[in-house]
């Protein structure tokens, strides 16, 4: 396994859409694997292949708490088969915006199909945070980040705030 870099905005690979994997070889368990690395590093509890730089459907999750056995969820190829018309709100954040939270609304609860780390296609059924997370990193196969989902208003104040970041990071690098 092996670290990636996370891309982040503005980075514009962000903003494309991702590819369907055609086969699930070495190449994808290794895209997996390292995926993992990168997402439990950050420390994160999502990560899709989009954010370290491979345009494929690929998507990692892990919710275990710190002090709990891990336990990834590996999911390719994901399709929303049906989401509850009741919405939640979660503050949520994203690796590819360091230090910015905002409240987002999204359906409770989804369901999806999607492939396996084996290739196996699956079901599930997904409520809360899961739910949440599930369609926070589906967004970002089709190129949406969770600031999409704000007021011009607020989105705007989110990427004021990370260009500040930005220069001050590049001043110190300078
Ligand atoms: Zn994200």
């Amino acid at each position: 396994m092996a670290k990636k870099k996370i891309l982040t905005i503005p980075n514009s690979i962000l903003r494309k859409v991702s590819e369907p994997v055609t086969k699930i070889d070495t190449e994808t368990k290794k895209l997996m694997d390292n995926m993992l690395e990168t997402m439990y590093a950050a420390p994160g509890i999502g990560l899709a292949a989009v954010q370290i730089g491979v345009l494929k459907r690929v998507i990692v999750i892990d919710l275990s708490k710190a002090d709990e056995k891990k336990d990834p969820l590996f999911i390719i190829n994901p399709e929303i088969i049906n989401k509850s018309n009741e919405l939640a709100s979660y503050e949520e954040g994203c690796l590819s915006i360091p230090n910015q939270f905002a409240e987002v609304k999204r359906p409770i609860s989804c369901k999806i199909s999607f492939l396996d780390y084996n290739g196996k296609k699956k079901e599930i059924s997904a409520n809360g945070l899961l739910a949440t997370c599930i369609q926070h990193e589906i967004d970002h196969l089709n190129g949406i980040l969770f600031i999409d989902h704000l007021s011009k208003l607020k989105k705007d104040l989110i990427l004021k705030k990370t260009n500040k970041q930005k220069i001050k990071i590049d001043r110190v690098v300078v």
